[in-house]
């Protein structure tokens, strides 16, 4: 009994949420702009690029109202250069300290914690990403704000729209804290131009208050690849369990090289070894939405399709024709893969 009111509760409260929804959509016109709305963009980089994913936050922030951008790193001026020739942006903060060269979460959030409070930001914003999936919690805490993660549209100063259950529904949100603080699923709002803009520069007082001392950085170990990045390609070529080995990705890599595009997996092709764990797509890897997405081997389970269902174009290559991704192919071929993608390749 209990759960059966557990799941009425919940169908309940789904309903409640789309009702809500659609008034909201109704209610905020298409420009947001508003007065008082002031939002921290948090830059993703590595201490010398700035991340195209910053690009797409401004976009949402853009929404809003005015847009700052904090660059928090170690001798991180080549990235606060490149932040302020972003188009539309007023001020680029830079928070330089040695304690944020490696992007140690509990120190990274002091910095951001800092910059949202010098302003009195009424949003503070970053990309949806593992790595601000690590210090936005504890920048949560520190502003007493709950955090709204994975947003996919701005209705309003205070209404955002974020998927839930694996993407399956829309949840439409409304917080009260003082400061929003979101995270963007950056694949759901175009880049902004990354050039043209003239923001002010300013410098954050730190006063080395940046080292928590909790954590230190020992090491990093990444996979080399000439190819575009999982999250960033126009075209992504992803295998399943039916690619049967590591090896066999060979013919998933050729095919993507000739399309310009990634490679990814399902997290079967994952766990059994054939490829690493950054090139898992789904609800526990990667969210990725491609011009051109080809699934080879792939049966579609729910928490894979959340990782790639907004892809503009999807193609399902499969020997079973009952599988679940031919619901969301917009092209399906029912064939054995160690066919169809030779051949596809060799006519590309
Ligand atoms: C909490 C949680 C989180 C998860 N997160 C993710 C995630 O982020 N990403 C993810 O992908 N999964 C995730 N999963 C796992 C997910 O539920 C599925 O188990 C997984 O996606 C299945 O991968 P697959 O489609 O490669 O394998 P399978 O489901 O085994 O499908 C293999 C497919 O290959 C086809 N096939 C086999 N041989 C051939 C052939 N010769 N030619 C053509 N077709 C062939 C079969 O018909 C089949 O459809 C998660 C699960 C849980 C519980």
């Amino acid at each position: 009994e209990a759960s059966l009111d557990t799941f009425l509760e919940i169908t309940m409260s789904l309903g409640l949420l789309r009702s809500v929804g659609s008034v909201a959509r109704r209610s905020f016109p298409r420009n947001l702009t508003h007065a008082n709305a002031s939002t921290l963009v948090i830059a993703e980089h590595d201490n010398s690029t700035l991340s195209p994913s910053t690009l797409s936050v401004v976009t949402a922030a853009s929404k809003l109202g005015e847009v700052d951008i904090l660059v928090a790193g170690f001798n991180c001026e080549a990235v606060s250069s490149q932040a302020a020739a972003v188009a539309g942006v007023g001020n680029i903060i830079t928070g330089n300290d040695a304690g944020l060269e490696t992007g140690l979460a509990e120190n990274f959030s002091r910095a951001v914690v800092a910059a949202a409070k010098s302003k009195g930001y009424s949003h503070v914003m970053a990309p949806s990403s593992n790595f601000t999936k690590n210090y936005l919690p504890r920048v949560a805490i520190e502003l007493d704000s709950a955090p709204m993660t994975d947003v996919i549209e701005i209705l309003g100063e205070d209404t955002f729209v974020r998927p839930m259950y694996a993407g399956n529904s829309l949840a439409t949100i409304k917080s009260q804290d003082s400061v929003k603080l979101l995270s963007i699923r950056t694949t759901a709002f175009d880049k902004c131009a990354d050039s043209g803009g003239s923001a002010e520069m300013e410098d954050l007082v730190l006063e080395g208050t940046c080292d928590a001392g909790l954590s230190a950085f020992k090491s990093a170990s990444a996979s080399e690849s000439e190819r575009p990045d999982l999250t960033a390609a126009s075209v992504v070529v992803s295998g399943g369990r039916g690619m049967k080995s590591g090896e066999n990705f060979g013919m998933l890599e050729e095919l993507a090289d000739k399309l310009g595009g990634a490679v990814g997996a399902s997290r079967a092709a994952v766990d059994a070894g054939y490829v690493p764990n950054e090139l898992q797509v789904g609800q526990t890897g990667k969210v990725v939405a491609p011009d051109l997405y080809i699934a080879v081997g792939i049966s579609g389970a729910i928490q894979h399709l959340s990782g790639m269902k907004d892809s503009k174009t999807i193609v399902a290559i499969n020997k079973d024709a009952e599988a679940p991704i031919f619901q969301v192919a917009d092209y399906g071929l029912v064939q054995d893969l160690f066919n169809a993608v030779p051949e596809i390749s060799s006519k590309v």
